[in-house]
């Protein structure tokens, strides 16, 4: 096998037949031997029953369906456990990531790279605020990470089997799988492109499950909150200690001092809201310390047309 399509889906009803025609007319003239994996991540519309039916018709296709929306990067994970391909495409299922990239994304790969991504020149149809929250994230996140995740790329990418071998070796709960690749390091470039709008259908990604790919992305890849929280408590502090000192100052020498209703309330609120901030910080990163304690499987899988002699996942 040469290459694996790993395709999340989460109610994708109306581009899954454009898709698979769209990807078998970029990879068949490609000839090499392909498989698709489609991850059916709990949609509640027919999804899953139009990739059975793709699937009853094509032997390439391959699915997995989960007994439950377990969210899109673990639905990845799915895919790149179970993908047999040499290399691994990574796409999105409503045509933003433009299939008729990955020839030029194989062909890169081919020139000795383990990781190609395609990176958004553009972005359409997208919402003012969506573009503007995801470039400061990207570039936030760039800035206080010490590995480097490069801004404005989601997961549409080819990746060699090194990678994707180097990936299984990451049980981590909390997945936020284009900086573990970065994390795996090796030879990495990129292609750009203008994302196109979603064909059809509306977006499975709601803005919880946007913040919390960001906490993962952030609390995952970096420790400067906690460190922020450290360095604020100690500024507050010295703040504190000086308001003290005056205080002590006006009271006992000069004798100059009012009824101190307002200050008093401004630094009792300052510091509480200082020692919630750090506290909920603390608290994002206890979080996924606990997740990854308890070790649950990632993902349960409720039906798949993959021969159980041909998984490699991780069998609960
Ligand atoms: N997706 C998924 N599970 C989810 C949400 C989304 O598998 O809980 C899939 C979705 O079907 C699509 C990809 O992840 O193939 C990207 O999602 P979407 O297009 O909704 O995100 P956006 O492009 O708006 O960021
Ligand atoms: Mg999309």
């Amino acid at each position: 096998m040469d290459l694996s399509v790993v395709i999340p889906i989460y109610n994708e009803e109306a581009n899954i037949p454009a898709l698979y025609t769209r990807l078998g007319g970029v990879l068949d003239p490609m000839g090499v031997q392909y498989e698709f994996i489609f991850i059916n991540d709990g949609s509640r519309d027919k999804s899953l029953a139009l990739v059975q039916n793709l699937a009853a018709r094509d032997p390439r296709v391959r699915y997995i369906d989960f007994s439950r929306n377990f969210g899109h990067q673990i639905a990845v994970t799915a895919g790149l456990d179970l993908a047999a391909g040499q290399a691994v495409v990574i796409i999105d299922a409503d045509l933003q990531d433009p299939p008729e990239l990955i020839p030029q994304l194989y062909q890169k790969l081919q020139e000795g790279y383990e990781v190609v991504y395609a990176k958004r020149r553009s972005r359409q149809g997208e919402s003012a605020a969506k573009k503007l929250t995801a470039k400061l994230f990207y570039r936030l996140l760039a800035s206080i990470t010490n590995i480097s995740i490069p801004v404005d790329t989601g997961d549409f990418r080819i990746i060699s089997r090194k990678v994707v071998d180097a990936l299984k070796l990451m049980p981590e709960q909390n997945k936020f799988i284009r900086g573990q690749i970065s994390w795996i390091g090796y030879r990495q470039t990129y292609i750009e492109y203008d994302r196109a709008e979603r064909a059809g259908g509306e977006t499975g990604y709601t803005y919880s499950k946007m913040i919390r790919l960001a906490l993962d992305g952030i609390t995952g890849f970096s420790d400067a909150p906690l460190k922020a929280a450290t360095v604020s408590g100690f500024i507050v502090s010295g703040l504190a200690f000086l308001v003290m000192i005056y205080t002590l100052y006006a009271r006992f020498v000069s004798h100059e001092y009012e009824p101190g209703w307002a200050s008093l309330m401004v630094s009792i609120l300052f510091l509480g809201g200082v020692q919630l901030i750090a506290v909920g910080i603390i608290g994002e990163y206890i979080a996924r310390l606990s997740a990854n304690v308890r070790q649950r499987p990632l993902y349960i899988i409720s039906d798949t047309n993959i021969p159980v002699t041909e998984r490699t996942e991780p069998v609960p």
